[in-house]
């Protein structure tokens, strides 16, 4: 009976060690065919080069194509590729067409009427009261000396508006008369036929060169990003050079100017890089593309005057390896009064400075350093800044400042 039951047990132990031998290969078996299965699989395709939107270029032939593939039809597997449409939209940037220049110096007198104390106001109501005695025209003069005007061109006006009230005898109560004599003298003073006119055309076959210079938070780099599209509207061919390698984010700014209205900016990446090389790759590149105008942005660190010199000079002087220097615009920030007029006096003694940016007169009603800087550094007003908007740098005009100013 032992023997038959230790039968039965060896008989039930050779099933079980079968049947587990069956159901290990059976495993195996799938396992090993879905590995070999997945590594007949192809790989999924390869990331097909994306098409680039940069515009075609002389290299940018059909041969070139054919060997970088990059317009090749997809193969059936490849993942779908965005429509070339949806490409293009995401990528090109929009270019804006800045707004004409002309004209837009009328928008100072909305700017100013917010202040009321623009000297138009102040004087007129002085000048029409009537039965003007000494006192009142010391009043005069302290608000001509206010309003940034300079105690020369304040005496020169004062003297000539006393004498048109002797001359007149009237005692000057008629307001449109005295407006008139305003206007007319203070026009006289900010020199209606000074010549304003920005070198921004090619001279003689090669690109006119712009120097932009001024301390650090005048605005100047807004300038330059607003006169770059002053002159893009005027369908000139641009380039920046941002040389104000100092403030690490001056070049990222310049070049986002630029990028909006499609003009090329040359920059370094590295902070602190040399300005004047940079300087010298601009004035390079305008004259490989053929540019009209190179405008070059610099660092305005009036650390001391040696120091300023020395960078501005060497700026100066390597663009000159390679063309004339045909403007240097000095930035001055209208709402500093003397202090922008000492800065004036530096730069005026590193650089010779051509023509004047006033910015900020939008939050100013001191419109009177117009004719202050002008006396002192011998140069024209040429650009005025009205406010931070892209659009907001207008070529200055006197007849038009003056109403903006007397109203
Ligand atoms: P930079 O250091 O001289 O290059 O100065 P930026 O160009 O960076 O400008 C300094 C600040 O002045 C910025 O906030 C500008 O928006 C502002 N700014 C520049 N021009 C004008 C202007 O005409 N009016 C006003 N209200 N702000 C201005």
């Amino acid at each position: 009976m032992g023997a038959v039951f230790d039968q039965v047990w060896e008989i039930v132990a050779v099933c079980v060690l079968v049947a587990i031998v069956l159901v290990a290969g059976a495993v195996g078996l799938v396992r090993g065919r879905s590995l070999r299965q997945r590594e007949l699989t192809p790989p999924p395709a390869p990331p097909k080069p994306s098409i680039t939107t940069a515009p075609p270029t002389d290299l940018d032939t059909d041969t070139e194509r054919g060997r970088t593939g990059t317009l090749e039809a997809p193969p059936p597997t490849a993942p779908p590729e965005p429509e070339l449409d949806d490409v293009l939209v995401e990528e090109l940037p929009t270019l804006e067409r800045p707004a004409s220049a002309r004209g837009r110096l009328v928008r100072l007198r909305a700017r100013l009427a917010r202040s009321n104390t623009a000297i138009g106001n102040a004087l007129l109501g002085l000048l029409s009261r009537g039965g003007l005695d000494e006192e009142a025209w010391e009043e005069v003069e302290d608000t001509l000396i206010r309003a940034d005007l300079g105690v020369d061109a304040t005496g020169e006006l004062v003297d000539r508006l006393r004498t048109k009230v002797r001359v007149d005898g009237s005692g000057a109560t008629d307001e449109a008369q005295v407006k008139a004599w305003l206007k007319e003298d203070l026009l006289e003073l900010v020199g209606p036929d000074l010549d304003r006119r920005i070198a921004s055309s090619r001279i003689d076959g090669r690109p006119a060169v712009i120097l932009v210079v001024g301390v650090n938070g005048t605005g100047k780099t807004t300038t330059v990003g607003k006169l770059a599209r002053v002159l893009v509207a005027e369908d000139r061919d641009v380039i920046l050079g941002a040389a104000d390698t100092f403030r690490a984010a001056a070049a990222d700014q310049l070049e986002t100017w630029g990028a909006r209205v499609g003009v090329p900016t040359i920059r370094s990446e590295k902070e602190g890089a040399d300005p004047a090389a940079v300087a010298f790759d601009a004035v390079k590149a305008g004259g490989e593309i053929e540019a009209d105008v190179v405008i070059i942005d610099t660092a305005g660190r009036l650390h001391t005057k040696v120091g300023l010199m020395d960078e501005l000079g060497k700026v100066k002087r390597v663009i000159e390896k390679q063309s004339p220097i045909d403007e240097v615009l000095l930035v001055l920030d209208a709402t500093t009064g003397q202090n922008g007029l000492r800065q004036a006096e530096v730069f005026s003694d590193v650089v010779d400075v051509t023509g004047i940016v006033l910015t900020k007169l939008d939050g100013t009603a001191k419109g009177g350093i117009v004719v202050a800087v002008q006396r002192q550094l011998g140069v024209p007003v040429k650009l005025v800044g009205l406010g931070e908007g892209p659009d907001d740098l207008a070529p200055f005009d006197a007849e038009a400042f003056v109403d903006a100013i007397v109203g």
